[in-house]
């Protein structure tokens, strides 16, 4: 029996780790892809207080080291089922614990369009920092209008010859510092009140149909990163756990759930902001949380 078992390796997961292996706590981590989560797609993090400037994967290898070293094991298993006693089942095996904190943060949302599963690869990104090097002086689209994206425009404008910057509405909802850096850059081209009606190509994608009120054009590109936010994946907590209309896991007082002994840290929670700082901070408070809630009993 585990003291904790922590069920994501993003930053919140990975904090949570740091603070229950410092308080000597037996942990174990499941992870169902790579270490580092969502923030491993950021180019540049500068507003993390007391680092000026990291790639979100420095920042990441920085936190995995720091876990691993102290003795973290994470487990590249895909976590199917958690039930009310802690029990964890993975696609390898069941494992219980005295508690679970759930950091499963995110995925990129999809545009939701024909053909985009199609094209994934084949001039389609949800990454920017991944996949931005395959189109140096090539055409690219960025759609969205978050800090991801114009993040994404700013990062692709110095690989790309010309970056189109495709968002829905008049108004962004980017942060003012990032909107101020986009004159800075004259290849990008700023397209507003306008939707992305069609993906087009063969085997790739070579071009995409916008709508604009009345008017629909047809531009053509060699790839285009989504950058239209992120969804939870909850469902498969839905049967004990408490999610709001849009998935989010509903908290009690930050990150206890309606389950005791089972937590909750970073993105995958009902929260007012997600960022890299909210995200460590909920991991430090799960476990927290976690160890003097296990010691009371
Ligand atoms: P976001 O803030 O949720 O923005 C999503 C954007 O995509 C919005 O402009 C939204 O438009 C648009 N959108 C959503 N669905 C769409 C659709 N089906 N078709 C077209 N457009 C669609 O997501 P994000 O930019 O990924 O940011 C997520 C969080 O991470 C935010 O809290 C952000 O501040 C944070 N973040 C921070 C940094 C940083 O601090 N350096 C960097 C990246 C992200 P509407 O406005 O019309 O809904």
């Amino acid at each position: 029996m585990y003291d904790i078992i922590i069920i994501g390796a993003g930053p919140a997961g990975l904090t949570a780790a740091l603070y229950a292996l410092r308080a000597n706590k037996n942990i174990l981590i499941f992870e169902a892809k790579t270490y580092g989560g969502q923030i491993l797609n950021a180019s540049k993090i500068e507003n993390y207080p007391g680092i000026e400037n990291i790639s979100g994967f420095d920042f990441a290898t920085n936190l995995y080291k720091q876990v691993t070293n102290l003795g973290a094991v994470i487990k590249y298993e895909t976590v199917l089922r958690v039930d009310e006693n802690k029990n964890v089942t993975t696609n390898k095996d069941t494992y219980s614990a005295k508690s679970v904190i759930i950091a499963t943060g995110s995925e990129n949302r999809r545009l939701n369009i024909e053909n985009e599963s199609k094209y994934v690869g084949k001039g389609i990104s949800y990454c920017a920092t991944c996949d931005g090097n395959f189109f140096k002086n090539k055409t690219v689209a960025v759609v969205g209008g978050g800090d991801t994206a114009l993040e994404d425009a700013i990062y692709l404008s110095d690989i790309a010859s010309k970056v189109y910057l495709i968002h829905r509405r008049e108004e962004f909802t980017a942060s003012e510092a990032l909107l101020s850096k986009l004159d800075e850059h004259s290849n990008i081209e700023i397209i507003k009140n306008s939707t992305i009606s069609k993906l087009i190509g063969e085997e790739i994608l070579s071009s995409v149909e916008i709508v604009c009120g009345d008017t629909t054009k047809v531009i053509d590109i060699d790839g285009l990163f989504i950058a239209v936010g992120q969804e939870p994946k909850n469902q498969i907590f839905s049967n004990i756990l408490e999610l709001d209309s849009l998935g989010y896991i509903k908290t009690i007082d930050g990150v206890r759930t309606n389950i005791k002994g089972i937590y909750v840290a970073g993105d995958t929670r009902v929260k007012e902001l997600r960022q890299l700082t909210t995200a460590v901070s909920d991991g430090s408070i799960a476990a927290t949380i976690a160890i003097r809630e296990m010691n009371e009993k």
